[in-house]
This record gives C-alpha cells, sequence and structure tokens, in this order.
C-alpha cells in the first residue's frame, strides 16, 4: 500500500477505488495506491499554492543546497530505490541503479544553475531611464510522467522547476507511481520544505486530466505519447497554461559506406534494446548504404543474438519484460505487418521458449526486421518495443528523406568518417538531436527536446529554465 505525498506527508484519502500495481515478470501484485480525481488534486494544489512564496522567495543558493541535501540522500536510497522500480516497472536492476543515479545527476545538474540564474539590464531607454528583464518563476508547475524512465523523467521537470522557485504538483503514471512516492518521502525528510514536492496518483483521464485542467496549476510539463500530448495541449489551452510536450519518436539512424560498423552495430543494439525498446530517445529505424549493408547487419545481428531475456532480477539479464500485455501486444502486431509486408526475421518475432517467461511475463524476444516495406506499421508508427527494422539505402539522399518521412522528429544519428557529410545531415535531419559516431546518450549539459509531433519546448540545458520562468520588462526611471 502506497499512498499520495501532499504537504510533507502521505496522506490517506477513503472510500477511492485503489489501483494495483504488478510485476511485469510474473504478474504479482507489488502494492496499490489510490485511483485520485478532482478532489485530491485539487488538495496537492492548495499545498503547493501554500508553499510557493516562502519557496521562491528563498535565496537560489539556498534553494540549491536544500535542493542539493534532497538528491544527495536519494543517491544514498540506491539499493532500496532500484529493486522498486525493477518490481513495478520490469527493468533489470541493472538498469533500475542507473536510472535513480541519472535522476540524481540531473537534479545536482540544476543545483549547480542555481546561482547562474539571470536576466537583464538595458542602459540609456531614455534619459535618465534603464531598462531590467526580470526573470521569475511561474508558481504550480504539474509534471505528468509516463512508465517507462518513471524517475528521470520526473528528474527532468523537477529540477528546473524547483531551482528557479516553482512548487510541483507530479502525476507519476497509473503503473509506476511506487518509486516516486518513496522519492518524495525521502526528499523531503532531507529537508524539502512541505508542499514544495507533492504526489497525487491516478488515472491520465481522472488525475492527469485534472491537474491539467485546475486553474491554479501554471504549467503543465508533460512526457507521455503524442496522442495524449495532443489532448493536453487542448487541456491546457483552456487557460493558456504553459506546456512542455516531450513526446513519442521514431530515431533514424544513417550509417554510411565509410562508417565503424562495430561501433555502428554496438550503438543500434544498445540504443534499440535498452529498457526492452521502451524509450523515446532510441534507434527505431537504421538505413545503411548499400555497399556495407551486409557486413553492418551481419555485425548488428551477432550483438542482437547475444541479449539476454529474462526477468529483471536475475543476474547478466539485458531484456526484462516489456512493461504491459498490451504493449507487448502492439508490438506484435507492427512486426506482423513488417513481415506481411515482405521483411525478412533475421532474429527473434516471437515470445521466448523455454523456462516458461512467456506464460509469466510479457516477455519478447530481440527482433531484427531486414527490408519491410516503407508503408508498414514499423516505418510509419512509434514501434514502443524490441523490434529494429533496417533498410539498404542507395546514399545520402535517399537516406535523409526516409528519415525525414515520418511524422515524429526527437533523435537521430549518423555514423561517416566524412565530417562533411556529418554536418549536413545534422542540418537536414529534422530532429531535435543528432548524434555523430556517438550512441545516443542524453547529456544534462545539452538542449533536449522534439520537433514536429515529437513536442515542443525543451528539457535539459540551461534552456530547461526559460521554460519553468516568466520574464517581464521593467522600465526605470531616476527619481527627480
Ligand atoms: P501516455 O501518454 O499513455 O501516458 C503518460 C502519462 O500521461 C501517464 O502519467 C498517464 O497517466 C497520463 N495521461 C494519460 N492520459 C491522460 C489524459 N487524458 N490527461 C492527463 N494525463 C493523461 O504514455 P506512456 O504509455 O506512459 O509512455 C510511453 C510514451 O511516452 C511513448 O510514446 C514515448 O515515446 C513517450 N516518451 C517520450 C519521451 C520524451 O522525452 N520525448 C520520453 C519517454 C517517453
Amino acid at each position: 500500500m502506497a499512498e499520495p505525498f501532499i504537504d510533507g506527508a502521505s496522506v490517506e484519502f477513503s472510500g477511492l477505488d485503489r489501483m494495483t500495481i504488478v510485476d511485469p515478470s510474473d504478474g504479482e501484485e507489488v502494492g496499490s495506491v489510490p485511483a485520485g480525481e478532482g478532489a485530491e488534486v485539487d488538495q496537492a494544489v492548495q499545498s503547493a499554492s501554500a508553499a510557493f512564496p516562502v519557496w521562491r522567495d528563498m535565496p537560489a543558493a539556498k534553494r540549491g543546497e536544500v535542493l542539493g541535501g534532497a538528491a544527495h540522500a536519494v543517491l544514498g536510497a540506491v539499493e532500496e530505490l532500484a529493486p522498486l522500480l525493477t518490481a513495478e516497472q520490469g527493468k533489470p536492476l541493472r538498469e533500475a541503479r542507473l536510472e535513480i543515479r541519472r535522476f540524481v545527476h540531473t537534479l545536482e545538474h540544476y543545483v549547480g544553475l542555481a546561482k547562474n540564474i539571470r536576466g537583464g539590464y538595458v542602459p540609456d531607454l531614455d534619459v535618465d531611464t534603464y531598462g531590467l528583464i526580470v526573470r521569475r518563476p511561474l508558481g504550480v508547475v504539474g509534471a505528468i510522467v509516463p512508465w517507462n524512465f518513471p524517475t528521470t523523467l520526473l528528474g527532468n521537470k523537477l529540477g528546473p522547476a524547483l531551482i528557479t522557485g516553482n512548487v510541483v504538483v507530479a502525476k507519476p503514471s497509473d503503473t509506476t507511481p511506487l518509486t516516486t512516492l518513496r522519492i518524495a518521502e525521502i526528499m523531503h525528510r532531507a529537508g524539502l520544505p512541505a508542499g514544495v514536492f507533492n504526489v497525487v496518483t491516478g488515472t491520465g483521464p481522472g488525475a492527469g486530466q485534472a491537474l491539467a485542467e485546475h486553474p491554479q496549476v501554471r504549467k503543465i510539463a508533460f512526457t507521455g505519447s503524442t496522442p495524449v500530448g495532443k489532448k493536453l495541449m487542448a487541456l491546457a489551452a483552456g487557460d493558456l497554461k504553459r506546456t512542455t510536450l516531450e513526446l513519442g519518436g521514431s530515431d533514424p539512424m544513417i550509417v554510411c559506406d565509410d562508417a565503424n560498423l562495430d561501433r555502428a552495430a554496438s550503438a543500434a543494439s544498445v540504443g534499440r534494446f535498452f529498457n526492452a525498446g521502451q524509450a523515446c530517445l532510441a534507434v527505431k529505424r537504421v538505413f545503411v548504404f548499400e555497399d556495407v549493408a551486409d557486413a553492418f547487419v551481419e555485425k548488428l545481428a551477432a550483438k542482437v543474438r547475444r541479449l539476454r531475456v529474462g526477468p529483471g532480477t536475475a543476474e547478466g539479464i539485458m531484456l526484462g519484460p516489456l512493461h504491459s500485455s498490451g504493449g507487448r501486444e502492439l508490438v506484435e502486431e507492427q512486426i506482423q505487418s513488417a513481415v506481411d509486408s515482405g521483411a525478412e526475421v533475421l532474429h527473434g518475432a516471437r515470445r521466448p521458449e523455454g523456462d516458461g517467461l512467456s506464460e509469466k511475463g510479457n516477455y519478447y524476444e530481440p527482433t531484427l526486421l531486414l527490408e519491410p516495406s516503407h508503408d508498414s506499421r514499423v516505418a510509419t508508427e512509434e514501434v514502443f518495443g524490441p523490434a529494429l527494422p533496417v533498410w539498404r539505402v542507395g546514399g545520402m539522399e535517399e537516406a535523409l528523406e526516409l528519415a525525414n518521412g515520418s511524422i515524429y522528429g526527437l533523435g537521430s544519428s549518423i555514423w561517416t568518417a566524412d565530417l562533411n557529410r556529418a554536418s549536413e545531415a545534422a542540418e537536414r535531419i529534422e530532429a531535435g538531436y543528432t548524434w555523430i559516431n556517438s550512441p545516443q546518450v542524453v547529456y544534462d549539459e545539452l538542449p533536449f527536446g522534439g520537433w514536429k509531433q515529437s513536442g515542443h519546448g525543451k528539457e535539459h540545458g540551461i534552456e530547461a529554465l526559460d521554460y519553468y520562468t516568466e520574464t517581464k520588462a521593467v522600465v526605470v526611471r531616476r527619481a527627480t
């Protein structure tokens, strides 16, 4: 049993339905939380509103100190939090530890920026007159987070929101609220003031929508699917809330004929199959120059064959179960569409056989597909699971046209020894991130956010601070 975290404490609400949280590796119950609605969300928003003036007016360096202490306490609890994350999400324990450390790393990045929040000064506007550009926090920020990286994606919002003086009401996914609730508790015990960071539980259409519609919420910071992002943008339009929308993706990877094929194959394998393929930023479509296609595919297939599938708590497992049975069924349908369109299955395309794995949890084998048609579902839709399609291309023009022929524009990568080619691709690929000869690793130092239907606004970098503050112009004339 776990309860929403409001005003610095776990709060029990009687009379609400409870949502059962299950372990995707075996379907066993790992906890339950109440399905909060408007009244519970309102209580959290009122708590945040009450905490706002004190947090806002605290010296920025002090806010940094408090947030740094809270982040440090979470780091100290990695060994408690990682098994909880694995239990509710399904990911291997090693990845769960990485995720909690990543959450802390992101908060520390913003702690480092606490003393660098800047406005502006404009001299000589007029006689005896100058201008100031003043930067102020927004107020209550609603953070709505999905289940694939429940904590890091929360950290991406919590860090810039809190360091700039905002207060937060978070709504984790219905299926992964437990680690977030525990983190809130740990951060408050370590000194975060009551009401500064609240967590409500409930479904998207219940608690999520109530948060998006609440008149005292000034911004919705959302990570999730593109269809829900569109709904939230419409809801937020009701009172013109600010939005940051980090949505789906179908990242292209271009492998040129002069690429380091070993490194590219390794980046494709990790980039697609990390978190069992359930990542927004993930290599989801590979376009390889035909001269090197056979050699590249052979190297990639060898890596994919070595990936071990099993429960996240077992040693040496690279792919845990998919998070939900519905998610596995969707990936199966998308793979079937690829096979029906003529794709050659180089590996996988089935549930694992033996060990009774498939009966226990939502396991699926890492799948490598060669040349599905360009209108099959793996080419046109986001594939949120362990399936990677590869296509041969005649050269850069064709690769760029196919790469950009998607409604999405999140990440992308190019592998080539020719920096002219690389810089052309970096300029022409329609995506918020392009990696050149590098695995798709997100750096806190660089702004990240999608183009096209992958969303708008930036997280990470110093740029994220712009999305959690308003600037205002102030004219100062000397009193005479
Ligand atoms: P989802 O859109 O179904 O849900 C995300 C969150 O929104 C959950 O907390 C959910 O309860 C809530 N929600 C759902 N309906 C709502 C509504 N009507 N009103 C308010 N809130 C609502 O996404 P998911 O299945 O949890 O996550 C997978 C998706 O997230 C994928 O599309 C993936 O690409 C995307 N994603 C994007 C990024 C990024 O940074 N761009 C990162 C991770 C995941």
